[in-house]
């Protein structure tokens, strides 16, 4: 199933260019195997191979400390752990944040789809992140069925209150992270507003699919920020909003939560 063996995988890499946070070098967490709790329809690493809750040590934090030596004097704004799949089911997460912030001096963010956010030593290892940004695309069991595709043991009404508990107890920058395939209606903005009201992060990014799906898994989609043209594997286009539609809804929101919102360049 890996197209790379561990010996072969380099987890460190780019550094890519993220609208949300600039200039970035990704370190990954989870190794060749793309694994993680969702299997979002719109995953740029194509289907998700190994779908699971159960946190282990997928990568060796030696191994990754020798990867982002490689890498100084990172000449980055950000390191961010995202990869091949969900950082936090790594069980090193706590020890990695810690290491690269002594080595390099960097702020630390984490990309997380939210759904472990419920276990305390999750919410604890995030803590020593200066950024975390929390995934929430569904705002029903239904959307999370239809949209991530979770693991059956998930369900929505616990995600949401790991969430809520996180934010309650974080320290650093949280900010929800929601994709938009395809426009809302009044009540789907209603019941987001709401969520967003009680839960008050520090900014809400709203995104469309600017990336294709690859129809294989791909590692290297891990960085991937060129044009689905330039690509070397095959893909499938995903259904997106337009810009227009995006910012509209960007400005509903803001008008009624004070909360910055910002939106993906389409
Ligand atoms: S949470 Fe992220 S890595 Fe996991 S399936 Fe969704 S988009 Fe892919």
């Amino acid at each position: 199933m890996p197209t790379q063996s561990i010996s072969q995988f380099t987890s460190v890499y780019g550094p890519v260019h993220s609208w949300r946070y600039g200039r970035s070098l990704g370190i990954d967490l989870l190794g060749p195997v793309s694994t993680c709790s969702f299997n979002c329809v719109y995953c740029q690493l194509g289907e998700i191979q190994s779908r699971t809750t159960q946190r282990q040590i997928f990568v060796p934090t030696e191994q990754i400390i020798r990867d982002l030596q490689a890498f100084a004097p990172w000449d980055v704004e950000v390191i961010t752990l995202s990869g091949n799949g969900e950082p936090t089911l790594a069980l090193n997460l706590a020890e990695i944040i810690s290491h690269i912030k002594q080595i390099t001096h960097k702020p630390v963010l984490v990309l997380t789809n939210g759904t472990l956010l419920g276990d305390p030593e999750v919410r604890t290892a995030l803590s020593l992140a200066d950024k975390v940004s929390v995934k929430l695309d569904a705002i029903s069991p239904d959307g999370l069925r239809r949209i991530n595709r979770a693991t059956p043991d998930l369900n929505w009404q616990e995600i949401w209150q790991g969430i809520q508990q996180f934010r309650l107890e974080y320290r650093g920058k949280m900010s929800i992270q929601t994709m938009m395939l395809t426009s809302w209606d009044d009540v789907r903005k209603h019941n987001y507003i709401q969520l967003m009201q009680s839960c008050r992060p520090d900014e809400i990014q709203l995104n469309t699919p600017t990336r294709p799906k690859p129809l294989k898994h791909q590692i290297e989609a891990r960085g991937n920020h060129i044009s689905t043209e330039s690509l070397l594997y095959p893909v499938k286009k995903l259904k997106r909003v337009s810009a227009d539609i995006l910012q509209a809804v960007a400005a509903e929101i803001y008008d009624a939560t004070s909360i910055p919102v910002r939106c993906a360049p389409c």
